[in-house]
């Protein structure tokens, strides 16, 4: 292990969003390259809107994609407790130390009071800031208003007019002036620390060196940085990753047309976890030649802060559909045909309990269709053709093509040399449709066209000898029969 220690911080506050995964993933990236050590930190300040529930998502999402945490609120760890709302009292403690160094003050107006000051800077044209009002409260001052009940907030005494240089791995040096900000709240009046300084404390004490987060964040770090300073801390690394943007050039969200923002509606679709870390990993990172289909190894071992695009990157649909589709047919066989079989049973193609035989026939299945998925979801699209009678989803079509001269004879001499055969096994029906064409006055459009609206009532789909080794000898010469009798 190296010296690295990262982190994955998320809020338990709503399903994992594909933003927050890639930060996962870069975070979880960076670690394993470096062969540093993974954290996880449950920040759930937010009490209102934090659950359990969206903590064990966040825990689902990562194991499916095979993100582990070294440490963290399962692995535990001697930096822990991981969980925020279990660190209160250490908050406190660096809360007590900036208030006794006059660092920090309590603030005791109202949001009332507070809606009014903004106001009126409004009224002057001016940016809304805290006016400090609280700021040199005398202790009779506090004691009065303490008096009347009031609970009081915790604010950040802003040092005088200064620069704040961010130096960031990603995006270089940023620079904020403290102008901008103003007496920032670090504790809630419910006695809450706020993300900004609950932040600090925990990258500190958790001996984080590397904060990898995204650029939505890159505005909080000035202030963060302060912190650092005010409790003498040097601070970490910074490396703020490029926003992700939706097809229409805005924010990913919900909105943004076709593109799921959670993670879980892609595993629920039949994605692959390699695949969407290689989609994932290539939004916002790219390798030096420009290499797209990666395994997760790969990506690894690649991988660099330095290759980090600073320009925000757009979640193309069909580039994900594209390199799913190589992951499934890149993939075990078995593993497909276990993903395959929930959507075939929920299509009512197969039974809830398979026998030997029933799954060995899906296992043909997934592996003819495969080629065609970009998710497996789509299997059921493809499988009509093995299951039940016949149907001829492209009628018109067939009827057509079965019109055509010597098509009476192509499919009478397909008959009877597949009915004499009894390996059906693919590499001899292979064999033995070359040999029925060759033997025919006829090219191979006019061969395989007709055989294949025959045999699967629609103008494409799979290769046909693998077809007919699937459906074997009965099916097949039940269905020649039937078109047959449409010719
Ligand atoms: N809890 C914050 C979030 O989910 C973490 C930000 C950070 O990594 O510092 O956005």
């Amino acid at each position: 292990m190296s010296d690295i220690r990262v982190r994955f911080a998320p809020s338990p506050t709503g399903q994992i969003h594909i933003g927050n995964i890639r930060t996962a993933l870069f975070t979880w990236l960076y670690a394993r390259k470096h062969n540093g050590t993974t954290v996880l930190r449950i920040e759930d300040t937010d009490k209102k809107r934090s659950t359990t529930e969206f903590e064990e998502i966040i825990l689902q999402e990562t194991d499916w994609l095979g993100l582990d945490w070294d440490e963290g609120v399962r692995a535990g760890g001697d930096y822990g407790p991981y969980r925020q709302s279990n660190r209160l009292d250490i908050y406190e403690k660096y809360i007590e130390k900036l208030i006794e160094e006059d660092k920090a003050y309590y603030c005791y107006c109202t949001d009332e009071e507070l809606d009014e000051m903004r106001e009126e800077a409004k009224a002057k044209g001016k940016p809304p800031k805290y006016n400090g009002k609280c700021r040199n409260l005398s202790e009779e001052e506090r004691k009065q208003l303490e008096a009347e009940g009031r609970e009081p907030a915790v604010r950040f005494k802003l040092p005088e007019e200064r620069k704040i240089i961010v130096n960031d791995l990603v995006h270089g040096e940023v620079e904020f002036s403290s102008e901008v900000l103003d007496d920032f709240v670090i504790v809630k009046s419910d006695g809450i620390p706020t993300y900004n300084f609950a932040v600090v404390v925990d990258d500190h004490l958790m001996e984080i060196t590397h904060v990898i987060r995204g650029e939505d964040h890159l505005s909080n770090t000035p202030k963060q940085l302060l912190i650092y300073n005010a409790l003498d801390w040097a601070a970490p690394d910074f490396a703020h990753l490029p926003m992700i943007l939706g097809s229409d050039k805005s924010k990913l969200s919900k909105r943004s047309g076709e593109a799921y923002v959670y993670v879980s509606e892609y595993r629920k679709k039949g994605y692959l976890p390699e695949a969407l870390i290689n989609f994932l990993a290539l939004l916002g990172w790219s390798s030096a030649d420009d290499q797209e289909l990666f395994t997760v190894e790969e990506i690894i071992n690649n991988f660099s802060m330095e290759r980090v695009n600073n320009s925000p990157s757009v979640f193309d649909v069909e580039k994900l559909d594209w390199m799913n589709g190589h992951h499934i047919r890149e993939a075990k066989l078995d593993r497909i045909v276990d993903l395959a079989i929930p959507y075939l049973q929920e299509e009512d193609y197969i039974n809830d309990e398979l026998s030997d035989e029933e799954y060995d026939y899906v296992v043909q299945i997934v592996d003819v269709v495969r080629d065609s998925l970009d998710y497996v979801a789509q299997i059921t699209d493809h499988v009509d053709i093995f299951f039940g009678e016949l149907e001829y989803k492209d009628r018109q079509e067939a009827v057509e093509c079965f019109q055509q001269e010597d098509v009476d004879l192509v499919l009478e001499t397909l008959k009877e040399r597949l009915a004499s055969l009894d390996d059906y096994s693919p590499d001899v029906i292979l064999e033995e449709m070359r040999s029925i064409l060759n033997d025919l006055p006829v090219g191979g459009r006019l061969f395989y066209h007709p055989a294949r609206y025959a045999l699967t009532g629609k103008g494409s789909g799979p290769e046909l000898y693998k077809v007919v080794s699937i459906l074997g000898k009965e099916e097949t010469i039940n269905r020649l029969d039937k078109a047959l009798d449409l010719v």
